[in-house]
């Protein structure tokens, strides 16, 4: 039985007196049967680290360079993340594909710096609607994720893969449970022609995941949990994501 795993990506928002509320209102709310984690803005992971100390509550970074060190400008290092004590990293989230262009292989070799520092990577897939439209969902999935099966080759079993599709990204619009569990079954496949592992690892959905939602996607058999994005910023709505996962 895998443990289910809700982790909030805060995205681009907050601030350090909506951030301390928020944090309260989720100890406050916690604990859960889940491991549940929030990846944060990278200037406030420090002050997270701090008001969550002690809490069963993980945290984590929305991206890491694939390079170790070095003049890249603007960049910040798995390293720098396991330093200030970063448990996840999310990688190949879709607004960073879309708006950075980040490829399979770069996304593949952000996880693959992340590993080497001890901080597990959420690695995202996802199709855009254009290509669900076009029968082509399965293809884009499979082909994002083999790219981190190549890279990776045997720490894949150390992954968590995230599927988001990205016409439901933070337009209300949500795969069905059925849609969703289908393309889980595709990648948890796909990692089982990879990994003896695959059968331990966590797939979580992500896609406008909300507190009326999150039970009927997370009681199919392949979904082990959520990425989630505009709900995590209430501390009443993650919470209440967090129970249904427990
Ligand atoms: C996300 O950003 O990963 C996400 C799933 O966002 P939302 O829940 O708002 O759709």
């Amino acid at each position: 039985m895998r443990k289910k795993l809700v982790v909030g990506n805060w995205k681009m928002h907050g601030n350090r007196s909506a951030n301390a509320a928020l944090l309260a209102g989720l100890k406050e709310a916690g604990p859960w049967n889940a491991d549940v984690a929030v990846c944060v803005p990278f200037p406030y992971i420090a002050e997270t680290a701090l008001a969550l100390t002690g809490q069963a509550i993980a945290f984590g970074a929305q991206d890491c360079s694939a390079q170790e060190q070095g003049a890249f400008t603007g960049e910040v290092s798995s390293a720098m993340l396991a330093d200030l004590g970063c448990r996840y990293v999310i990688v190949g989230h879709s607004e960073r594909r879309a708006y950075h262009h980040e490829s399979d292989q770069l996304v593949a070799d952000k996880a693959k710096a992340a590993l080497a520092h001890g901080v597990t990577p959420i690695v995202c897939v996802g199709e855009t609607l254009a290509e669900r439209e076009a029968g082509q969902t399965e293809l884009v999935v499979k082909r994002q994720l083999a790219a981190v099966i190549h890279t990776l080759t045997h720490c894949i079993g150390e992954i968590v893969l995230a599927y988001e599709p990205v016409w439901a990204i933070g337009t209300g619009l949500t795969a069905s449970p059925e849609q969703a569990q289908a393309v889980h079954a595709v990648l948890r496949k796909q990692l089982q022609a990879a990994t003896q592992k695959a059968d331990a690892m966590r797939i979580l959905y992500g896609g406008s995941v909300k507190p009326d939602n999150a039970a009927q996607l997370f009681a199919c058999a392949d979904i082990d949990g959520g990425l989630i994005g505009g709900a995590a910023l209430k501390a009443a709505d993650f919470s209440v994501i967090c129970r249904a996962a427990s």
